[in-house]
């Protein structure tokens, strides 16, 4: 190239060079999933890695080829492990191949989601659309790709509070009103609701916990009593939310039971469905969403049982008008014109909090496309079956003790050979579980139940076999074992 002809841009150099370094990466890529699980589940960053992650910003230019190589030794190899077969923690999906790949196109057309007319408008209309459907709730609904159930609880949660209020929210704010507003939620409601009402600038003690029963579930004469209470106290109670798959034990509370409470107490309902939302896919699951359709609005997590990569949520709201009341804010500089670029029939910047977003929605599509509902739906049914079939080994198996009822795909459990005192049993099972992801045995989490640690799995993992099940209750038993005598 002649000097002359060189104008600096962002753009490869070499387009020859760049062609060949993404073949090579796609080759990779395409490999380390398809081996995924003949490597570690999890294993630590070692400190000679870390130490190489930590230098000064780099001012002048490194070869693409060179960055790649840095990326293969530093980053590849130390994942989260949410993508391997045997990582059942938290609340997690593993992700798609053809996901994975639309999220590399979408960033190549990095189209900007906020409005416009544009394909990609059209793509997130009609991956909102499919949502509607199979969560049965109306054709006018509206609905928004979001970040994660998070953001789908607070937008959901913002309308819910601006349409309740007796005054102009938007206008007025929250100075001075003469009824502070109540929400109500189970014990077991996910942090990210707590989070919403404590932005939403009602103070976390609006928050109303309401009790559960035995499995988990909203104690609905609890509610009932609690709503009366605080009316005669001087609240304005305006939203209730139900747990569509709670996060500790996969709990469903009875949707059809809140549906007509909130009718009667005219309270908006919002069914947080992160995990349980999508299980509509699966036969087996469907009836004991029932009720959900009914909500006013829904918050649901593609990220997680939908295993597209991360982040894609979604929002469905059953007032379109309500929905855009709340954040539909047009300054002259985003007129919406019916013509040229600007003239895009929907735009999404109306319903949220931002205004530039990406193209999420393409790696739904793709991935939704390319399986087809009823493959997702079938993953669905079988990592439910897979929870009853190791609930069994746990029950079958006079060493480990099932902590709760099983909730969708949702199993705690502890190691419990009989004996033992339950401080002693908290921290053999907490031991227990560290040494299952530093042995890279697997990785399922914990969380504590009426003061009893458990280790639990979330088998939201489309690459989960039968015998990894096998593997973890012979693991967990010959390991609590062996660490048993460090602490009778
Ligand atoms: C994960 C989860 C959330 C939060 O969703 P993110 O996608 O992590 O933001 C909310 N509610 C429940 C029940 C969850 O499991």
């Amino acid at each position: 190239m002649k000097k002359s002809d060189y104008y600096e841009t962002l753009d490869p150099v070499n387009w020859v060079e760049m062609r060949i370094l993404a073949h090579r990466m796609v080759d990779d890529a395409i490999t380390y999933i398809e081996q995924v699980a003949e490597r570690p589940v999890w294993r630590p960053v070692p400190n000679h890695i870390a130490a190489r992650l930590q230098t000064p910003a780099p001012y002048e230019p490194m070869a693409a080829a060179a960055v790649y190589n840095e990326f293969l030794e530093t980053i590849f190899p130390y994942p989260m492990g949410n993508v391997h077969p045997r990582f059942w923690s938290w609340y997690m999906g593993n992700g798609t191949v053809f996901g994975a790949l639309g999220d590399f196109l979408a960033a190549v057309m990095n189209s900007n989601l906020g409005g416009g007319h544009h394909a990609a408008i059209f793509v997130e209309e009609q991956v909102v659309n499919w949502m509607k459907e199979i969560l049965s709730l109306p054709k006018n609904a509206s609905g928004l790709l979001v970040s994660g159930g998070s953001m789908a609880n607070l937008i959901g949660l913002a309308v819910a509070r601006n349409v309740k209020a007796d005054f102009d929210i938007r206008e007025t704010g929250l100075q001075n009103i003469p009824h502070p507003m109540t929400i109500y939620a189970s014990s077991e409601v996910h942090s990210s609701a707590q989070k919403a009402v404590e932005l939403l600038g009602l103070g976390n003690k609006s928050l109303h916990i309401v009790p559960v029963k035995n499995d988990y579930t909203i104690d609905l004469d609890a509610l009932v009593a609690m709503i009366t209470a605080d009316r005669q106290a001087g609240f304005r109670p305006i939203c209730v939310i139900g747990n569509a798959g709670t996060i500790n034990t996969g709990a469903i509370d009875d949707l059809n039971a809140l549906a007509e409470l909130s009718k009667e107490e005219d309270l908006w309902f919002h069914v947080d469905g992160a995990i349980g939302a999508v299980a509509v896919l699966s036969e087996k699951a469907q009836p004991l969403l029932a009720g959900m359709e009914k909500a006013d609005s829904v918050a649901l997590d593609l990220h997680k049982w939908m295993h597209i990569p991360f982040e894609a949520g979604c929002i469905l709201v059953r007032s379109d008008d309500a929905h855009k009341k709340t954040f539909s804010l047009t300054p002259e500089y985003l007129a919406h014109e019916t013509r040229g670029l600007p003239g895009g029939h929907l735009w999404f910047a109306d319903y949220g909090i931002q205004l530039s977003r990406n193209f999420r929605a393409l790696k739904v599509w793709m991935s939704i496309k390319e399986h087809g509902l009823n493959r997702f739906g079938r993953m669905i049914g079988r990592n439910i079956e897979q929870a009853h079939y190791f609930g069994k080994l746990v029950e079958h198996d006079p060493e480990m003790e099932l902590m709760a009822p099983i909730g969708l795909d949702i199993v705690c459990f502890r190691f419990n050979p009989g004996g033992l005192s339950n401080d002693v049993l908290n921290s053999l099972n907490k031991e227990l579980l560290l040494q299952l992801h530093e042995q890279s045995i697997a990785v399922p989490s914990y969380t504590t139940l009426n003061g009893r640690y458990c280790l639990r799995i979330a088998i939201a993992n489309h690459r989960s076999r039968y015998e990894d099940f096998d593997l973890l209750a012979r693991e967990v038993v010959r390991l609590g074992r062996e660490l048993i005598t460090d602490y009778r």
